[in-house]
């Protein structure tokens, strides 16, 4: 029983408010310790505070359930659905469920679970045209159920979709191919991709983290709410990829019942970070700065054990050396992709799941070694031999005559023009770097690491993006302190 409602909280862990983590905490102890009357009032109080959640609806449900009240737990499951609740599973599933499982209600619920996935997706856009007004651009994806809700003109929000629409098949091909299966797709719930405006994101950071310092949220990509099915980023690439990714993973997981430790999460979605067309003209995932710093670390001896890596806490992966281990989970599964193993893994480890949630003894049976240390030795020497790409952190001295700056959006805006091939062409102050060599650029980081590899004296087409107007020009490779 515990471990359903802990698993709940873990859904809404995902963007706790400090009220709502407390408040809930209490009521879950008193739920377990059978304390109805209190527990059921937290949840009221939390309810009334938060009208937005669906959780202390869906805990009120299971509170009703056990006490034998069937009836109002199908009011409260209504309520939870009307407010986002969409796991179907979990209700299929949830031990504190079984009495209102036998209920005609349920039933009922059961059997238009997809109208009630369809009603939701129309209500969220809804409420996104209110909050966001008409000089977005709204669109659905039927395949994937997403929809887009975006800041940017038509091309760069055609540009988000396509690269979406990427990720996805790649990620479908090479690790998920069981959510190939349509049968079921009808019951994954639709997400709600949000491209905001610099001051909307901003916005949604301050409601959702509460105030922070303003590095910080420039630091913030983006997320995905996985409770809400909402995915809000500022950046359209690495960021969006990321999240997008996450977006799989949960759908997933919730076919599969399971919840996969963050080393797997992180590590995976890491992985579309940073993709190229490879010499074989595949899209695939690339070294990147992330990769730098695990050459790096493998260089110095200092990787984190596999063993130690794969049973980390949330916690202590996210504030504990945060880079290194989303650095080294990547790096694990573009080891295993190295080797065409990442769908072997994804399979072995999903089916074995229930002896070795880490995913140690599936790494180890795909990867063919005996234990974590020769896991260690043989992922060790590879790392090393990792291919060093340029990076924001130590950029090289070359560029395209003009001096590029982070902006909060779709590619790192140009601050100024240096050289006369970047003037000849045509590019200006406020100018938007969105692409270059056919590869597209988001960030800065992108920039360098396509960069890697040219020459001075090279010429290169480059695209961006002067208010809605899209543009291209031939620029030259020079020499250049960044
Ligand atoms: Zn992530």
């Amino acid at each position: 029983m515990r471990m359903v409602l802990v698993a709940l909280l873990a859904l809404i862990v995902a963007q706790p408010t400090p009220a709502q983590s407390t408040d809930n905490e209490r009521a879950i102890q008193a739920f377990s310790d059978q304390d109805f009357d209190t527990a059921e009032r937290l949840w009221k109080q939390w309810a009334e505070a938060h009208p937005q959640s669906f959780v202390p609806w869906y805990n009120l449900a299971c509170s009703r359930s056990i006490r034998g009240d069937v009836e109002g737990a199908g009011e409260h499951m209504l309520t939870a659905i009307e407010r986002g609740f969409s796991d179907l599973k979990q209700m299929q599933t949830d031990p504190n469920l079984r009495a209102f499982r036998t209920t005609e209600t349920y039933r009922k619920i059961v059997a238009s679970w997809p109208e009630f996935l369809d009603r939701r997706i129309d209500t969220d856009l809804e409420q996104a045209r209110k909050m966001y007004g008409p000089r977005y651009n709204y669109t659905k994806d039927e395949k994937y159920r997403l929809a887009f809700v975006s800041a940017y003109d038509t091309i760069t929000s055609r540009q988000a979709r396509e690269e979406v629409r990427k990720t996805a098949d790649w990620a479908i091909r090479t690790v998920f191919p069981d959510l190939r299966d349509g049968d079921e797709a009808d019951l994954d719930p639709w997400v709600l991709v949000i491209l905001p405006t610099p001051k909307h994101f901003m916005q949604w950071a301050v409601q959702t983290y509460g105030a922070m310092p303003g590095s910080a949220t420039s630091q913030l990509g983006g997320a995905y709410a996985h409770d809400q099915k909402k995915l809000v980023t500022q950046d359209l690439g690495s960021t969006l990829r990321h999240e997008f990714f996450h977006v799989l993973h949960w759908r997933s997981q919730d076919r599969l019942g399971q919840r996969h430790p963050v080393w797997i999460q992180e590590g995976l979605a890491s992985l579309v970070e940073d993709m190229d067309r490879t010499n074989r003209g595949r899209w695939e995932p690339a070294a990147s700065w992330r990769t730098n710093s695990v050459a790096r670390l493998a260089k110095m001896n200092r990787l984190i054990p596999i063993d130690r890596l794969v049973s980390m806490s949330r916690d202590r992966f996210a504030n504990n050396r945060a880079l290194a281990n989303y650095a080294e989970s990547r790096a694990v599964f573009m080891y295993l992709h190295d080797r065409g193993k990442l769908a072997d893994f994804y399979r072995r480890y999903t089916e074995t799941f229930g002896q070795d949630p880490t995913g140690l003894t599936a790494l180890l049976e795909t990867s063919g070694e005996d234990s974590a240390a020769d896991f260690d030795r043989a992922f060790r020497d590879w790392a090393k031999g990792l291919p060093e790409v340029y990076e924001q952190n130590s950029p090289p001295s070359l560029g395209i005559g003009v001096v590029l700056d982070i902006s909060p959006g779709d590619g790192p805006i140009v601050r100024q023009v240096l050289s006369r091939s970047a003037k000849d062409a045509g590019l200006r102050p406020g100018d938007i770097l969105t692409g270059m060599n056919g590869r597209s650029v988001r960030d800065l980081n992108e920039f360098y690491r396509v960069l890697t590899g040219l020459r001075e004296g090279q010429r290169v087409e480059v695209t961006y993006r002067r208010r809605s107007r899209h543009k291209r020009a031939k620029v030259e490779i020079v020499s250049q302190r960044n």
